[in-house]
């Protein structure tokens, strides 16, 4: 007689249980099933609780070597490269302290970078977070409005950080957010507004809740399109804020304050005369961003203040050259790939630094100049295959960049 069907677990018949499953030598009920389920789930839950950012490893690298790292991607910027090392050192010193017995807690140093557009600000917190290992956003804050007003609510910030982690929350936690253009949302005067001032001090005010550390709910899927979506909590006490802005003007300001001093300088135009404008931002300090409309609050959550330097001629020839993944690689490295071996004569590249400087967007314009010049050849080549060298000189490279629109551009202005 055949056996009946019943649970390999706790043997109950079929006609005992609700469902019973089969597999290839057994059953099993749907009581035992659901018992399973539920051991499975403590277990799981207690392996992501032992992951909590408190007990996250981090690799903690020296300053010396983070900054022996940022050498390789990004030239000069000497200053800016050592605060943000030991910046960026001492906030991953403070992920694993353990509690402290002394009642000395380390606290978050967010950081604020003064220097022109284009002169690696970026470009120095991108490179940062490739080191490190750790989730990276870039916000833009002229998009940010105050809540109930046109335009994004700060929290969105997070979002972005969110998906940059793969909506993993823990990995979100202690990650690196770029907060650009800082300064235009500068407080328009330097009195405490009477009426509602939704761009600058409005958003100043927003922002410091992230910076201070404190539990943000954030939509996951940002903006206000998706009303019904369930928010995530995210605690941004971990999080490194890194913010940069160009300061336009901010030279004034700390001209002013030095000359101000009792000893030395007798009026403004004389501090002028002797101090280049980059030597003078070397002074930059809070108490000059304050004058230029940020908020001491603010301030007082951003205690590293950093500047770059404007980037002159000799600076964007090595950008052009030497960084790890400088541009000039990158087109080798196409060419190679079409098996052509390209090269460029050095008065030719003096002469895309030359046409970058008076464009004045920093390194940034080398791209745009590199492609106008290259595009033709890069059209051209995979259809020749005969073709071994290609080498640009100053002719070639006058001749493209001549009949682009952008240079055109630079005519008309
Ligand atoms: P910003 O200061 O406006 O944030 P970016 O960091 O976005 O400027 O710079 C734009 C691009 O120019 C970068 O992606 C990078 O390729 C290049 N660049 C800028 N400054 C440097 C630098 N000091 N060293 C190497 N490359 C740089």
């Amino acid at each position: 007689m055949a056996k009946k069907a019943s649970c390999s677990f706790c043997g109950r018949a079929k006609n005992e249980v609700g469902i019973l499953l089969s597999g290839i030598d057994g059953h099993i009920c749907d009581t035992c099933l659901q018992q399973g389920y539920e051991v499975i789930k403590d277990d799981m839950g207690a392996a992501v609780k032992a992951h909590k950012p408190g007990n996250q490893q981090f690799e903690l690298v020296k300053p010396k070597d983070l900054k022996a790292y940022l050498d390789e991607y990004v030239i000069g910027q000497e200053e800016a490269k050592r605060h943000l090392s030991v910046a960026v050192y001492n906030h991953y010193k403070r992920l694993m302290q353990t509690p402290a017995a002394d009642d000395v807690k380390i606290e978050k140093s967010n950081i604020l970078m003064v220097g022109e557009t284009g002169t690696g600000k970026t470009y120095l917190a991108r490179t940062l977070a490739q080191k490190l290992q750790v989730p990276f956003c870039i916000a833009d804050a002229t998009v940010i409005t105050e809540a109930g007003y046109v335009g994004e609510d700060v929290e969105t910030i997070l979002t972005r950080l969110l998906q940059a982690a793969n909506y993993d929350v823990e990995k979100a936690e202690c990650g690196i957010v770029f907060i650009d253009e800082i300064d235009k949302i500068a407080r328009k005067s330097d009195n405490p507004s009477i009426t509602r001032d939704v761009s600058g001090e409005g958003v100043q005010q927003a922002l410091l809740k992230l910076l201070e550390g404190s539990i943000v709910n954030v939509p996951p899927q940002g903006g206000r399109k998706h009303p019904d979506q369930k928010m995530i909590a995210v605690n941004t006490e971990n999080i490194l804020f890194i913010c940069g802005g160009a300061f336009d003007g901010i030279d004034r300001h700390i001209a002013k304050r030095l000359n101000s001093r009792p000893i030395g300088f007798s009026g403004d135009d004389t501090f002028h005369e002797s101090f280049e404008k980059d030597q003078i931002m070397k002074y930059v300090s809070a108490q000059d961003l304050k004058s230029f409309g940020l908020i001491p609050e603010l301030l007082g959550r951003l205690p590293v203040v950093t500047f770059l330097n404007p980037l002159d001629e000799k600076a964007l020839l090595s950008i052009l050259t030497e960084p790890k993944n400088a541009l000039i690689k990158q087109y080798e490295k196409l060419f190679d790939m079409e098996n052509v071996s390209l090269s460029f004569s050095k008065d030719a590249l003096v002469y895309i630094v030359e046409q970058a400087m008076q464009f004045k967007l920093g390194a940034r314009g080398l791209r745009s100049i590199m492609e106008a010049i290259m595009t033709d050849a890069m059209f051209e080549i995979p259809s020749q295959t005969d073709l071994k060298d290609f080498k640009v000189d100053l002719a070639y490279a006058k001749s493209k960049f001549e009949r682009t629109v952008f240079h055109q551009m630079k005519v008309v202005a």
